[in-house]
């Protein structure tokens, strides 16, 4: 199937659907057109066509985030590609690994458990961030293939000190936008890598616990 077989819309565009090569996570849709499919086939890193700028976009040329391409597809109508791709850095504008990070139902269920009776009734009986501790706890001392948190501490204290600074950055990010969403997403990320470091200096819950009640 060559090029000329592909059925770009009336725009000359198709919607090309990135998926991470290796985790099959879907990371974003973006317009081609026929140039920038030309590109992407030529130079192995994918090219689009940007709606808003009306100009070609090569993926990562201001973030650096490029994306590796290890094959394109296409679907049975020929209307639509996907292309999987070895993704640097995440592939969303935002910073997440993949522009779908957000969910109609989850936001729902969110919004539900917001009620803050029901979220302090939850929270006193409540485990998960101890569960979540002894979790990150097995990941350090049993290094997994593909955990990202036994990749964190393979990276050394560096890595995930970083990212509390990054992930606290988010959280004030979010709540400036007043993104509801958004900020109980950051929180949740910042809880977990306070707790890869909690672990990596021994420091355990009880003990924030103890100094909170202390401070009755
Ligand atoms: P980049 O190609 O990653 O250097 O980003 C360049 C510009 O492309 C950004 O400022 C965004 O406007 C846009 N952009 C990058 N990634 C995405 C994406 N996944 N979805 C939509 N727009 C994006
Ligand atoms: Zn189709
Ligand atoms: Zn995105
Ligand atoms: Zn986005």
């Amino acid at each position: 199937m060559s090029i000329s077989n592909l059925k770009f819309d009336e725009k000359g565009l198709i919607p090309a659907i990135i998926q991470d090569a290796e985790t099959k996570e879907v990371l974003m849709m973006a317009y081609m057109n026929e140039e920038s499919l030309r590109n992407t086939i030529r130079t192995g890193r994918t090219c689009f066509w940007s709606r808003s700028r009306q100009e070609l976009w090569w993926k990562g040329e201001s973030s650096g985030n490029i994306q590796e391409v290890e094959e394109i597809d296409y679907d049975c109508d020929g209307d639509t590609l996907l292309l999987k791709v070895k993704q640097t850095g995440g592939a969303c504008h935002t910073g997440h690994k993949s522009c779908f990070y957000r969910g109609i139902k989850r936001e729902k269920e969110a919004e539900k458990v917001f009620d803050p009776e029901e979220v302090y009734k939850k929270a006193l009986d409540s485990d998960i961030l101890d569960e979540l501790y002894d979790v990150i706890k097995d990941r350090r001392n049993n290094p997994k293939e593909g955990s990202y948190t036994s990749s964190l501490y393979n990276k050394g204290e560096n890595a995930f000190l970083k990212k509390i600074g990054e992930e606290a950055t988010e959280v004030v990010m979010a709540a400036k936008e007043n993104d509801f969403g958004e900020i109980i997403y950051e929180v949740a990320d910042l809880f977990y890598h306070l707790l890869v470091m909690m672990v990596y200096y021994d420091v355990s819950l009880k003990d924030i616990f103890k100094e909170l009640e202390s401070r009755r």
